[in-house]
């Protein structure tokens, strides 16, 4: 079907943010089309209609956005991963590698329970570092990491294959090369 419509032409690309040479691919513009949304969402639960998934954990900050939906949607919780300093009870945290330098996040130390089954959701993938960092975060508490989803891979950046060599499935619905 040549006019069926796909969910790569519903991300925006902002060239030269949030620095020169960077590409920038924003979803906003996926969330914010009512088909697109619902279908990403479809698409990224798909394997897992069925299966007994614990918790869905997000990443700050768009990986809320999915992370929620993917959660109510599985009839599984929610399990926000935060900037350093954002949750209020106590915390594990780790400090994870960014393309240039790194940073730290934190989950609350109560949020699952040893052997809970956990998906991880973010809106995109790159180097890893963040992706790899969550998966240590979650792992620390005893999680099995069922899977790690992304709406966008980067593979040239070879998050996706950092993170499979870790032993965690990995699903990306569309890549910009
Ligand atoms: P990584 O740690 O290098 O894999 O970078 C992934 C993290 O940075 C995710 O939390 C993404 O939301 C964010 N990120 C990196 N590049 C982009 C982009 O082009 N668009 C939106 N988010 C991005």
């Amino acid at each position: 079907k040549p006019n069926a419509r796909v969910l790569k032409d519903v991300i925006r690309t902002i060239p030269d943010y949030p620095k020169p040479g960077i590409m920038f691919r924003d979803i906003t513009t996926l969330l914010g089309d009512a088909w697109a949304f619902r279908r990403a969402v479809d698409e990224l639960v798909q394997p897992y209609a069925g299966a007994k998934v614990d918790k869905v954990a997000g990443i700050e900050a768009r990986g809320f956005i999915l992370g929620g939906a993917v959660a109510h949607q599985l009839s599984a919780g929610f399990v926000p991963i935060r900037k350093k300093g954002k949750l209020p009870h106590e915390t594990v945290r780790v400090s994870y590698l960014l393309e240039y330098g790194e940073d730290e996040m934190e989950m609350h130390a109560d949020a699952l329970v040893k052997g809970e089954r956990v998906i991880l959701v973010d809106d995109l993938i790159a180097t890893g570092g963040t992706a790899l960092g969550a998966v240590e975060l979650l792992r620390r508490l005893g999680a099995e990491v069922v899977a790690a989803c992304f709406v966008i891979d980067l593979p040239d950046l070879g998050g996706a294959e950092k993170l499979r060599a870790a032993g965690v499935d990995v699903r990306t619905l569309l890549a910009f090369e």
